[in-house]
Parts: structure tokens; C-alpha cells; sequence
């Protein structure tokens, strides 16, 4: 694209697989457009769509995808207003809604301890530490969250980056580079492959939670590269499966890859005390080399974090770009998610009231025939509805309803693929639950007659009370 100056359509890049496709579709899609840069100055227009932004392809292309939103007449669902604190509830236009759109899974944002521990940080400390850790931004919250994450998680030491995305970027950009191999799941959250992006290294994904896809591209190239990283999520945040960790471990250890788990939706969710994804499948936390988490979830702040062997934390800790050349997290995240993690620990209870409520959303959703693709007994329940304009419409009468809840449309996800995604929470009630999965269920017959199958029986409402008109308060 810089030789000649043009672009493909995104469409045709994956279809690019040899030297003579790339070639082929120079040919096809830049042919009529070819710009000769080498050409003298004075005889080389710059086009305006490369020096004024409004008109360039990659801003019609955003307006484009508005058009597609805007195209059924229902309200832009995007950079919605919350006035209050989002757990089970949320506060719209100053109406109450039930709400699912929030990854509060422990109710750690907004809990009294949680705002009292941040409230004396920000006091003691500021607020803002003021300058890289390396060099003077260092407090005694962070290390106290450093070794409270890294006991909690059984790893040796922990480092804390200020964003759950840029921890991804910058710890897998920097970490490995050009000859290395790095593979990753086809639906891997999109800071795992700009770090790969940036790593320079090789970046081949292979088929959601296929470890024998895996296991055949390794078999068949592992011995072309010098080092491999894998890279899998604990819970897949738009479909709520999670893959067989244990067969991706043996498959590391074989093939003597590193391996990384993000468990931004599986840390405080998974296992009995919410230990992620080694807790709920018994596996030992020292055969995964890079455990990486978020703060922003079920620890009620803002930042990420990477688990892992000394060695690994030290060069991370002098040398990666994001921490290094970046502030230190604030008093009041660090101190948030220390308070978040010390709550965690003294009421595993919340892990327990969560696996509840999100197999109960899940059975009740699946009663009453909604599509709920993968997911598998964890907070992220989907309820594809089979395109983007059904979504969208799904989701603004669910609100005309008082259940708040976020359409996926394309191009986030395939349009057949085009769903609702619920967030379940410790704080949520079983009542808010039956109600939302029988008013999903009513609204959704009203959009498409057909999608749940006829008589199918709707999820009963505990003594015939819409819950949603008067919700019950969970215990706090
Ligand atoms: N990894 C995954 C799997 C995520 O879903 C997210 C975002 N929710 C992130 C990383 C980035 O985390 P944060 O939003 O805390 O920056």
C-alpha cells in the first residue's frame, strides 16, 4: 500500500495469501489508481483525501457504518449517559433502568470499603503520583497491589500497568519481536493483536479454542522461529466460553512455547475464590508464563496487570515502554483495586451470589429457546439475534421496559452474528433475572414471531411480580 499508494478494501485482505494473490490484487483493486510517487514533484497531485481527514477513506468508512445504525430510525446506541454508579442498576435520563451493559462483576465499584480505602489514598497520596514509578511516581500502594495480585493469582511477582489495553500492547509488542512466532485465538480481544501488531514478530490466529488447530501449526512450524508465544482469554467477553486450558498447556510444554492467558473476564469470575482460570481447572498457576488481568472489572478500578516469574517482572519492570515511559497508576486505582482484592478475598461469597446468577441467566435464557451461542456458565451471556437491526431494535425496547442493555452490532461481530450482550453481576437479583429473560423473550417474539419457536413456555416471575417495575435491593 505504500509503494503504490492505494488501499485495499479490508474485504480483500484476508483472501492475500501468496506473493502472486498480492500482485493479483494490486492489479485489480489499485490498477486504476496507481500513483507514481517517483514521478517528478511538480507533475504528482496529492490527492485531498491525504491531507484533509473529513475526506479520507477510512473516515467515510466510519460514516458508512452510522448510516447502517441509523438506517432502522432507532436512537444511536453509543456513549449512552449513566448518571449514578452501574452495577445491577444505572441511572439513564434520570430513570432507573435494570442493567446488564456494565463488567462490575463483584459490585467493587460504588461498594462503600472500595470508595473509603480510595477516598484516604487520594487524601494521603494526591492524585496523581506524578511521574514514571521508575523515577520517583513509586507508593506503598503499589507494591502492596503487586504482591496482593501475585499471591492471590500463586504466581512469583506481579507488575501494574494504568490500562488493561495497553498492558497487552506494550507487554506483548515489547517481550517478543521480528523471528518469533506469535498465535493467538481468532477471537482475541483486539489489545492482544495490536501487540502482536506491534512486536513485530509473525502473527498466525488459529480457529476459537481449536488447541488441535494449534497443536497442527506448531507441529508444522514451531521449528521456523525462535521463540512462540501463545496467546488464549480465561472467558471470551463476547461469547462467554472459555477455552481447555489444560490441553493448551500440555500443547505449550510440547511444542516449548511461552504462554499467555488475558484474564480480564475470568479473574474474580472463575473458580471457587475467583482465583481465574488455574483455580477452575486445577492446574498449576507456574505452567502459565504470563497471567494478564485488568483492573477495570471485577477489581472496581481502572489498569492491568501481568503475573509471572521473577525474571519476567524485573525486565518488564526496567525495560517495557508502557510502564517505563508512562505514569504510575493513580493513588485511586491502586488503592480501588487493593481495597477490591482485600474484599474479595474476606467475601468469596460474591464469586458464589456471580456463578449463581450467571448460571441461572444462562438455563433460564436457554428455557426459553434464546439463542445463547457458546457461552458456558460464565457472567457473559449473549443472546444472538441473528442480525444488527434485530439487535438494535431488541435492545431499545428492552429499554423502553427498564432493561439496559448493549446491542453488538456489525462490524464489531459478524452481521449473522449480531447480538445482545448481557454482563451478569454478584449484585444482580434473581428476580431482575427472570424478569429481563422473560422480557427478552417477549420482546424478541414481537420482533421476529418465529426465532424461539412456537409454545415454547417463558420463564416464570416469582409471584407473578414484574420485577423489573419494582426491583428487589440485593444485600450490599
Ligand atoms: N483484554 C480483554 C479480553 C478485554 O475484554 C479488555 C477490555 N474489556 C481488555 C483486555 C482491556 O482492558 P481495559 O478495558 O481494562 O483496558
Amino acid at each position: 500500500e505504500e509503494a503504490f499508494g492505494g488501499r485495499f478494501p479490508d474485504s480483500v485482505l484476508p483472501t492475500m495469501e501468496t506473493c502472486g494473490e498480492v500482485v493479483e490484487a494490486i492489479e485489480e483493486h489499485m490498477g486504476g489508481k496507481l500513483k507514481d510517487r517517483s514521478a517528478k514533484p511538480h507533475a504528482y497531485e496529492v490527492p485531498e483525501e491525504d491531507y484533509r481527514f473529513e475526506k479520507s477513506p477510512e473516515y467515510q468508512r466510519l460514516q458508512e457504518t452510522f448510516k447502517l445504525t441509523t438506517a432502522s430510525g432507532l436512537p444511536n446506541p453509543f456513549f449512552t449517559v449513566h448518571e449514578s454508579i452501574t452495577n445491577d442498576r444505572t441511572v439513564i435520563g434520570g430513570r432507573e433502568y435494570v442493567n446488564f451493559c456494565s463488567y462490575n462483576y463483584l459490585g467493587m465499584s460504588g461498594d462503600p470499603t472500595v470508595v473509603r480505602a480510595t477516598r484516604e489514598a487520594v487524601a494521603k497520596y494526591g492524585t496523581s503520583v506524578s511521574a514514571s514509578r521508575l523515577v520517583s511516581g513509586e507508593k506503598p500502594l503499589h507494591r502492596q497491589l503487586e504482591q496482593g495480585i501475585a499471591e492471590f493469582i500463586g504466581a512469583e511477582d506481579a507488575i501494574l500497568f494504568v490500562g488493561g489495553h495497553s498492558t497487552n500492547e506494550t507487554v506483548i509488542g515489547h517481550l517478543f519481536g521480528a523471528g518469533d512466532l506469535i498465535v493467538h485465538d481468532a477471537l482475541s480481544h483486539n489489545s492482544i493483536m495490536q501487540g502482536a501488531i506491534l512486536s513485530g514478530a509473525r502473527r498466525r490466529p488459529f480457529p476459537h479454542n481449536d488447541w488441535r488447530a494449534l497443536d497442527k501449526i506448531l507441529s508444522e512450524i514451531r521449528h521456523e522461529y525462535r521463540r512462540v508465544l501463545i496467546v488464549v482469554e480465561g472467558v471470551y467477553s463476547m461469547d462467554g466460553d472459555y477455552p481447555d486450558l489444560p490441553q493448551f498447556v500440555e500443547i505449550k510444554k510440547r511444542h516449548k512455547a511461552y504462554m499467555m492467558v488475558d484474564e480480564a473476564h475470568s479473574i474474580g469470575t472463575m473458580g471457587l475464590h475467583g482465583r481465574g482460570m488455574s483455580e477452575h481447572f486445577g492446574i498449576k498457576p507456574s505452567e502459565v508464563d504470563l497471567w494478564m488481568g485488568t483492573l477495570s472489572k471485577s477489581f472496581g478500578s481502572c489498569g492491568g496487570y501481568i503475573a509471572a516469574k521473577r525474571e519476567i517482572i524485573e525486565y518488564l519492570k526496567y525495560t517495557a515502554p508502557g510502564f517505563v515511559y508512562s505514569v504510575g497508576l493513580s493513588p485511586a486505582n491502586a488503592a480501588a483495586a487493593l481495597a477490591s482484592l482485600q474484599l474479595l478475598q474476606e467475601e468469596p461469597e460474591r464469586v458464589a451470589r456471580l456463578a449463581e446468577n450467571s448460571r441461572l441467566f444462562l438455563r433460564l435464557a436457554k428455557d426459553a429457546g434464546l439463542n445463547t451461542g457458546m457461552s458456558n456458565n460464565t457472567p457473559v451471556v449473549p443472546v444472538i439475534t441473528g442480525n444488527s437491526e434485530h439487535a438494535l431494535r431488541l435492545s431499545h425496547q428492552l429499554r423502553e421496559r427498564g432493561v439496559n442493555v448493549q446491542p453488538i452490532l456489525y462490524p464489531a461481530v459478524e452481521e449473522r452474528a449480531a447480538r445482545l450482550r448481557f454482563f451478569i453481576t454478584s449484585t444482580h437479583t434473581a428476580e431482575q433475572i427472570r424478569a429481563t429473560v422473560r422480557a427478552t423473550a417477549e420482546e424478541l417474539d414481537r420482533i421476529d414471531p418465529s426465532y424461539r419457536g412456537a409454545d415454547r413456555p417463558l420463564p416464570e416471575l416469582v409471584d407473578g411480580q414484574n420485577a423489573l417495575a419494582d426491583p428487589v435491593m440485593p444485600p450490599r
